[in-house]
């Protein structure tokens, strides 16, 4: 535990590991305190392309803990900063919502449904055949196409709904064509947040409750692992995989010395 204590970085998966739906987890108010209190650097990572980080940080004030947008990391900000790099002042054609659209827009990206450089997919409810038509033309006159993250499914206060990962199919069974995705497990997902907290990896922890994209995608960058149970995976569940986490806690309220 102290080998979790003196990292000086933590990178945070939240849906799981914070909070259930609308739900805070027991210790999360004091896992916040303990990260302010010991001037640590912390990262909450989502997979989820649907809200900009103000908006997280305004989910997070509602479940009562206060934590400033520049904490927030999601696979929009992660789509945008690696299609800005592939190709600075490119342009997309977008499936999916302002959290997405925003980021594109702030890393000098323009929106573009004639001839676009992308055609980026992300999380959405305004999902129709109208616009998998128009993704499917473009993708076939030659634009690349991009998932935020590979996900699913997402979690919801009514059971589970598509994500990212299922909206793209049938583009990518239409064209023939498969989808580069950006979040976790994509270990690029976890370099950006680190070049973000300006912190190495040896002095870095990541905090998650899948071991499929959170774990994974730590041990594929090289950075010290914590799976907590406080989320979808058990401990009778790690015995299914190939790999494991550096540390296994009940959830992130343990960290804080008592
Ligand atoms: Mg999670």
């Amino acid at each position: 535990m102290d080998k979790i204590r003196q990292k000086k970085a933590f990178i945070c998966d939240m849906d799981g590991v914070l909070y259930h739906g609308n739900d805070l987890l027991p210790g999360v108010h004091e896992f916040i305190a303990w990260l302010k209190a010991n001037d640590k650097k912390y990262l909450f990572l989502t997979n989820s392309s649907e809200r900009s980080p103000r908006e997280l940080s305004q989910k997070l004030r509602r479940l009562g803990v206060d934590i400033d947008e520049k904490h927030f990391y999601t696979s929009a900000l992660a789509t945008a900063a690696f299609l800005a790099s592939q190709r600075p002042g490119g342009s997309a054609y977008v499936i999916g919502e302002a959290g997405l659209i925003q980021a594109l827009y702030e890393v000098g990206f323009s929106m573009n449904n004639i001839d676009p450089d992308y055609v980026v997919i992300g999380e959405t409810r305004t999902y129709s055949f109208e616009k998998i038509e128009k993704a499917v033309v473009l993708v076939r006159r030659g634009a690349k196409l991009i998932g935020t993250n590979p996900d699913l499914t997402g979690p919801t206060e009514q059971g589970i709904v598509p994500a990212t990962g299922a909206l793209v199919a049938p583009i990518e069974l239409t064209t023939g064509c498969r989808a580069y995705f950006v979040g976790k497990p994509n270990p690029l997902m976890m370099r950006h947040a680190l070049k973000v907290l300006g912190c190495v990896r040896e002095d870095t922890v990541i905090i998650g409750d899948r071991m499929d994209t959170d774990i994974i995608a730590g041990i594929e960058s090289e950075i010290e692992t914590v799976l907590v149970l406080s989320g979808v995976t058990s401990r009778a569940d790690l015995k299914h995989f190939g790999y494991a986490p550096s540390h296994v806690l009940t959830g992130v309220g343990e960290i804080p010395a008592p």
